[in-house]
């Protein structure tokens, strides 16, 4: 078997698109299956397909790419604004685009007239983020210009949260983006089929019961890959938290009685070992690193500690002295160590389809967060 390898339970995966798209469903909202941290791949986009995502959202053209040379054909949004220098090869894969710039509309305008297509836009609205967007009193402005511009037609609006900054998606944000969707339609028309809210974090929100307005679509990664919830790291209720898990080989285990002397020249390094009193400690050293995933955002098994990490080595401490050279170890992954290990040339891919009924719920602390509705 090839280690380090990600392990997909591409069951455990539909169940948790099929509860979210369901949940959200009821709340008039649909799902798009955001693609960019399994690097749009094309059987993991087909089991949120199976799953009922109405279409997916990819931040990477390549990305884009790799998954129309699969085979698929459903409506494929860009969600990073595109770069000026890949207009012509977005309006070929991509249905839609998240634009911010004008300069990048007329582009893609020019580029679907000689195409012969109509490219779509949804227009992102910065909302607190200060990442991508643009400001709210520019909305209108840049509206009026894509309805005038043939090549492009306006399908919607959206906007982002928590994602660089720390601001929540809540009812008062959500109201006012549907108040702007209200207000680009008093200029332009009925023209906007798409009013996106944002990402996973803005679940809670949407399932908490109050009015979702305008909003009519979420753009989703990481709650139905993880089953988590990104602002609190909980669970969520009725979802399994394990659809992949990261596997990696024992190539060394010793009993290390001196605590070597410690100067590290690097303070993150130093910050890494965790350890009490690693005298006592068996360590393990497995073969895997930072260069093929975040390594702080690995789970620990249950007694054992992360000692630290190197390019290309990860140190545990273990109570478990059975484990051996040879013997394979499991870790469950937050979004970013899932993100790097799916785009590390070095870690393989195994995918498993095993029919397994989910545990009902997390714990009674992390089902408040998230209700079944
Ligand atoms: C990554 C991303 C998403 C998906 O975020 P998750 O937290 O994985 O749900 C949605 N929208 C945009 C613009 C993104 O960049």
């Amino acid at each position: 078997m090839n280690s380090p390898r990600v392990e997909v339970d591409l069951s455990k995966l539909r169940h948790n698109i099929r509860t979210i798209v369901g949940r959200l469903n009821a709340r008039g909202i649909s799902v798009t299956g955001v693609t960019k941290a399994i690097c749009g791949h094309p059987i993991i986009a087909r089991a949120m397909l199976d799953g009922g995502v109405a279409g997916l959202a990819e931040a990477r053209l390549h990305n884009v790419q790799r998954l129309r040379k699969a085979g698929v054909i459903c409506p494929i949004t860009l969600i990073r604004t595109p770069m000026l220098s890949q207009a012509d090869d977005v309006v070929q894969v991509c249905e839609a685009s998240y634009n911010t710039e004008t300069s990048v509309i007329v582009a893609l305008a020019a580029a679907a007239i000689r195409q012969n297509r109509v490219h779509g836009i949804i227009l992102m609205v910065e909302m607190g983020d200060q990442r991508e967007g643009i400001v709210p009193q520019d909305l209108g402005d840049i509206a009026l210009q894509v309805v005038d511009m043939p090549g492009v037609a306006l399908k919607g609006i959206g906007a982002n949260f928590a994602c660089l900054s720390g601001v929540a998606p809540n009812a008062a944000n959500m109201e006012t983006l549907s108040a702007l969707a209200n207000n680009v339609e008093r200029q332009c028309g009925p023209v906007l089929q798409t009013v996106s809210g944002g990402n996973s974090a803005n679940l809670p929100w949407a399932l908490a019961g109050h009015a979702t307005g305008r909003i009519n679509d979420l753009r989703i990664g990481e709650a139905i890959l993880l089953g988590s919830d990104p602002i609190s790291g909980d669970q969520i209720g009725g979802m399994f938290r394990d659809a992949f898990t990261l596997v990696a080989e024992i190539i060394e285990t010793d009993v290390k009685s001196v605590r070597p002397s410690l100067s590290f020249a690097d303070a993150t390094l130093a910050k890494l070992c965790l350890v009490p009193n690693p005298g006592e400690t068996t360590r393990l050293i497995l073969a895997i690193g930072h260069q093929d995933t975040d390594i702080l955002g690995l789970s620990m098994p249950d007694g054992n500690v992360l000692i630290g990490a190197t390019s290309d080595h990860l140190v545990i401490g273990t109570q478990h002295a059975a484990l051996r050279v040879g013997s394979e170890m499991r870790f469950q992954m937050n979004y970013s160590a899932l993100m790097r290990a799916m785009a590390a040339p070095d870690v393989g891919l195994k995918l498993l389809r095993h029919d397994i009924t989910p545990h009902r719920s997390g714990t009674p602390d992390t089902d408040k967060h998230l209700a079944l509705v």
